[in-house]
């Protein structure tokens, strides 16, 4: 962790990369941890387009169990170190996997929602986007206001495109940022590991967060195997502390 904290200390450019893993510990299921099934359904049998064709009132039950469950969760200590990262870095990015908002409700606004927000929804037929937030739905599946057509959450799901301009944003964060944490993200989802790595082949410093051994963590110059509610907090703590021990020396 020394060398980790020692270049977090003399970072300017700092990009965030979360996936399930930070809310885990505030009880929101990860997709491949035990409690990621419902009902015997995978996620990946769900969040996709041809399932939402075939069945929109079953993949909208499972969005509503997956609703009720944000709903009651809190940010975490780890979300609440990353909300302070931002406040403390004159250049900061957090690009998140997460669709709960709990990265938002600790406090972060420099973040980039990759996949979406689980209390949007986009109608499929006139396109518009707007708040959904009854818990549970009154509807199943909701209904647009505007034209009265089906809406579907407003989420990347398996095998669609990710929106180019969030996706350019970034890019454009990872290729300049001279430090990135990956947090709590498995791989298994191969465009934001792609963004990870072209901030390591940049020449930036990694540090990945994972109870788990990833890809990535051969790959970063510094694997905490902690969760992320624990490492993050260690971490921000160490590094505000050689902060001062820096301030102190120049002063003196
Ligand atoms: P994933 O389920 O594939 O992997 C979760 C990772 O988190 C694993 O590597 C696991 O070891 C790690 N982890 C578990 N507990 C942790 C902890 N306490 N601290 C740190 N790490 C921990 O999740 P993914 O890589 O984000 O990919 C799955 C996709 O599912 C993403 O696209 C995401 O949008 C979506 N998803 C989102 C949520 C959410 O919004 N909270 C929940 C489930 C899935
Ligand atoms: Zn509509």
């Amino acid at each position: 962790m020394e060398q980790a904290v020692v270049q977090l200390a003399s970072a300017t450019k700092v990009v965030v990369l979360t996936g399930a893993g930070v809310s885990a510990e505030s009880g929101v299921p990860t997709f491949r941890g035990k409690d990621g099934l419902w009902h015997n359904y995978r996620a990946e049998e769900l969040a996709t387009p041809q399932a939402f064709r075939k069945n929109p009132a079953l993949v909208w039950e499972w969005y509503d169990w997956r609703r009720s469950i944000i709903a009651k969760a809190k940010p975490n200590q780890g979300h609440v170190i990353i909300a302070a990262m931002e406040k403390h870095f004159p250049n900061f990015l957090l690009i998140t996997q997460n669709v709960d908002a709990l990265h938002e409700r600790a406090g972060n606004r420099k973040l980039v929602e990759l996949h979406g927000n689980i209390w949007k929804v986009r109608c499929t037929n006139c396109r518009q986007i707007s708040h959904l937030l009854d818990v549970p739905l009154t509807l199943v599946p909701p209904v647009c206001e505007t034209c009265g057509q089906i809406v579907r959450p407003h989420i990347v799901w398996f095998g669609e495109n990710y929106d180019q301009d969030l996706l350019r944003i970034a890019q454009e964060a990872m290729a300049a940022a001279d430090l990135v944490i990956v947090v709590g993200t498995s791989g298994a989802v191969w465009v934001p590991m792609q963004l990870a790595y072209l901030a390591l082949q940049s020449g930036a410093y990694g540090i990945e967060i994972n109870p788990n051994m990833t890809e990535m963590s051969s790959k970063v110059q510094t694997f905490i195997q902690a969760e992320a509610g624990k490492a993050l907090p260690e971490l921000w703590r160490q590094t505000l502390a050689q902060l001062s021990s820096k301030t102190s020396l120049r002063t003196r």
